[in-house]
């Protein structure tokens, strides 16, 4: 079978492999056999290798469900009685987790940077110390509204010092940029199927403390679909999702586990880092502006201002090169205009250099200038 192949350059679902795609065309199976449970089984630990956990002591639990619903698991689940979350919040995606504390009724602090700034790690030391009742830190590897990575193996540090759990949402940068559980003050991260590891949409995943979640059967239950340990329970006892599992999305899971083995973690980060500088290049080479500082980009997205020219349209440049194969991504900072291009995905840089020239077309067709101006 010939399928047309896309470039995404927004921010996940990622391209994939024809292999991935296809690995979902399987016989019709109940989720509920012994051949189903061992694909989740084998697929479980290998989320826990890909960031180096020990098997004894790290697990994942899979959830039917879009990235957010780790955010939502994480947050609901592993914060007892009477205690607080400390949101460490320099963009959208941290501001989505306490939009979750909201919702929930969960007592929050909103510890908020620019978002073009590393959070200061001497406020955060503060917070806590004033704050004891902080049992649950949370914030965001990389920020995917920006692309700028957080410094989460300082503030593990300091979460651990003052012995709260470190929850990091680490949903686009896991299995693209190296992480260890262990050397990262890691308790808790997340990821989803359709964005570092190159498979489809429907299945998230959280990784832990097996001890954490252990603990966490005493705390409040807030949610009956969405909770951490009756999810982690059930993998236990049945070796199996508690409701039905998005059985398709496991296969492409399964094949896109391979290929990431196949490849190997230095090589992907080397590949999606050849994308990154190729993004770079290609912007430079039309004088686009990033919207934060290069030296705190995660090597995964790249914000880019939009030029002052009347004749900039961004529907309109999104809409030639979609109609030619590639996908651009409008910004996520209020305030700000701006697009995102990000590398993730089963892409390379030669497809970086022929989404330039599409680009290039695409802004002489609408007599935007080039290099581009800013005021
Ligand atoms: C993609 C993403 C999510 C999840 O978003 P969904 O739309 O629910 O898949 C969460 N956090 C970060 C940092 C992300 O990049």
């Amino acid at each position: 079978m010939q399928i047309k192949r896309n470039v995404l350059l927004n921010p996940g679902p990622a391209t994939t492999t024809d292999s991935v795609k296809m690995a979902q065309v399987v016989p019709d199976i109940c989720p509920r056999e012994a051949e189903f449970r061992e694909i989740m089984d084998d697929i479980r630990n290998d989320l826990v290798r890909i960031v180096h956990g020990d098997l004894d002591i790290y697990t994942a639990v899979l959830f039917c469900g879009s990235g957010t619903i780790n955010m939502d698991v994480c947050l609901n689940s592993l914060l007892p009685a009477g205690k607080k979350v400390l949101v460490i919040n320099n963009g959208a995606y941290s501001q989505r987790a306490v939009e979750i504390c909201e919702y929930y009724g969960l007592e929050y602090i909103n510890l908020t940077f620019a978002y073009n700034q590393v959070p200061d790690l001497a406020l955060i030391e503060k917070t806590m110390h004033e704050h004891p009742e902080i049992a649950l830190v949370y914030t965001t590897h990389n920020e995917t509204g920006t692309g700028l990575l957080n410094p989460i193996r300082d503030i593990g540090k300091l979460v651990h010092q003052f012995g709260a759990v470190f929850v990091v949402d680490t949903t686009s940068s896991y299995a693209m940029i190296p992480i260890d559980m262990e050397k990262d003050q890691i308790d808790f991260c997340m990821a989803s199927a359709q964005k570092g590891i190159m498979a489809m949409t429907g299945l998230s995943f959280v990784i832990g403390k097996k001890e954490l979640i252990e603990q966490s059967a005493s705390f409040p239950k807030r949610s009956y679909y969405c909770n951490l340990f009756l999810q982690y329970d059930y993998f236990q006892k049945a070796g199996e999702m508690h409701f039905t599992p998005p059985v398709q999305t496991i296969y492409s899971v399964r094949q896109a586990l391979k290929e990431y083995w196949q490849e190997g973690e230095a090589e992907k980060w080397k590949r999606h880092t050849r994308v990154f500088e190729a993004i770079h290049k290609g912007l430079k080479e039309l004088g686009f502006q990033c919207l934060i500082d290069r030296k705190l980009q995660s090597g995964l997205v790249v914000a880019v201002r939009y030029p002052d020219d009347e004749n900039w349209s961004f529907e309109k440049v999104h809409d030639y090169c979609y109609e030619r194969g590639f996908t651009i991504y409008p910004g996520k900072i209020a305030g700000s205009n701006s697009f995102r291009l990000c590398a993730l995905g089963a892409i390379d840089q030669e497809d970086i250099e022929c989404f330039f020239k599409v680009l290039e077309q695409a802004m002489r067709q609408f007599k935007i200038k080039i290099p581009v101006e800013y005021r």
